[in-house]
């Protein structure tokens, strides 16, 4: 197992590289993988990486070499992956609430579709018929997931065609002679309870036996990981289990193998990832201690967005006093990742290291406050490599032509 990188050796990345840095350990990411793999080793499963999470160039050409496909969720995405070397066999464009345009295009390039609305299954029935095989997203109208925001599958939500509506679905396909290879369905993120997933392959059990030309079922991602001490994760092994117990009490009634697919993307590279920003300032009021960190909720969104919690970690003064402190950014609004957390004491100057900062952290970085995005780093066999260059005045600059 990859050991967790140490505060000295992120001190180090970051004396070299300079903060806020973004740092991936490739390890970690192969060691998760692996993980899957040997979880359901007992079922025909296939990963697709959840690339929303992290689409540097270089995660998705080391995903690849592990020999995972990739789960796009725009048609850029899904040209960074061909960038990236993957075949157009192994991309799946899980699309929602798409232009038709962008699902011709992804037709063209070759790769997997799924599509979620009754209006554009329509389009792609009369447009192609029984000649391209396409998947269609359900929505389980199940509750699952760590926050409502990143929950997705609830009879409220936007994604997927609610499941109630699969008379419709089936109309269509009839009408149009389509050819649905695949069902899909993703009820969220930070999904901790396997019995979730099962809820939604019993759904589908319902509704397979209307699809002749089926060849997978789709459970999406959502693994929960481990964002705090004694945190719940998802028991992939219990998961793997309860899937093959379903599958051998609902035999495909066609006898066809059905295929599993997953599209894990935390799972895949959140824990490989570190968030490294330098103090500051620290304020000390009647209220809070306040330390503000050179970034803000431009390049690590997610406590501000959704609560989200990332262990911080004072790399500079590892054995130094605990002491309470709100870590806030330097960013013209309320702007906190962390309130009155338990940290080693903090100078002005020290490192804050964020962990399990791989997934939905430099991909939702944003230049708000014309503030400029950090460096990656991936730490790969001992060695490190710059895989994105620290943005400069240029970038903000650049696309904006002077017309006055
Ligand atoms: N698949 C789909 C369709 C998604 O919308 C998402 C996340 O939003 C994922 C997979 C990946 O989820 P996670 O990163 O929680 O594994």
């Amino acid at each position: 197992m990859p050991e967790q990188l140490s505060p000295a050796y992120l001190k180090k990345l970051a004396n070299t590289y300079g903060t806020p840095l973004y740092v991936y350990h490739a390890e970690k990411i192969k060691e998760q993988y692996e993980r899957l793999q040997k979880a359901f080793a007992q079922i025909n499963t296939r990963f697709f990486y959840a690339c929303k999470a992290l689409t540097n160039l270089n995660i998705l050409r080391y995903i690849r070499s592990l020999g995972a496909g990739v789960d796009c969720s725009s048609i850029f995405e899904v040209k960074l992956a061909l960038h990236a070397g993957f075949s157009a066999a192994n991309i799946l464009y899980t699309s929602n609430g798409i232009n038709f345009i962008e699902i011709e295009e992804a037709q063209q390039l070759g790769v997997i579709i799924n599509i979620d609305s009754l209006s554009n299954l329509e389009k792609f029935g009369r447009k192609y018929g029984h000649t391209y095989p396409v998947g269609v997203r359900l929505r389980p109208n199940i509750l699952a997931g760590g926050h409502i925001k990143i929950s997705t599958g609830h009879d409220k939500s936007k994604f997927g065609i609610p499941v109630d509506q699969i008379d419709k679905v089936i109309a269509l396909v009839e009408k149009y002679n389509m050819r649905i290879n695949d069902l899909h369905i993703h009820t969220g993120s930070d999904i901790k309870d396997a019995d979730v997933f099962v809820k939604g392959i019993e759904i589908l059990f319902d509704v397979i036996p209307h699809f002749a030309d089926l060849e997978s079922i789709d459970l999406g991602g959502g693994f929960k990981v481990s964002y705090q001490e004694n945190d719940t994760v998802t028991d992939v092994e219990l998961l793997a289990k309860k899937l093959a117990e379903a599958f051998a009490a609902h035999p495909n009634p066609a006898g066809r193998l059905l295929q599993v697919w997953f599209e894990p993307g935390k799972f895949l590279v959140s824990e490989s990832g570190y968030f490294i920003t330098c103090v500051n300032v620290i304020k000390e009021t009647s209220s809070a201690v306040f330390v503000s960190v050179d970034s803000g909720f431009n390049h690590l969104i997610r406590p501000m967005f959704y609560d989200a919690y990332h262990r911080i970690e004072n790399i500079s003064n590892p054995e130094g006093e605990w002491q309470k402190y709100s870590v806030v950014g330097n960013i013209c609004e309320t702007d906190t990742f962390a309130w009155d957390r338990n940290i080693r004491e903090v100078h002005e100057g020290d490192y804050l290291a964020f962990y399990n900062a791989g997934a939905y952290g430099f991909e939702m970085s944003s230049n708000f406050n014309s503030r400029l995005r950090p460096a990656e780093v991936l730490v790969k066999d001992g060695q490190t490599h710059l895989i994105r260059e620290r943005e400069k005045l240029e970038d903000l600059l650049k696309n904006q032509p002077r017309v006055l």
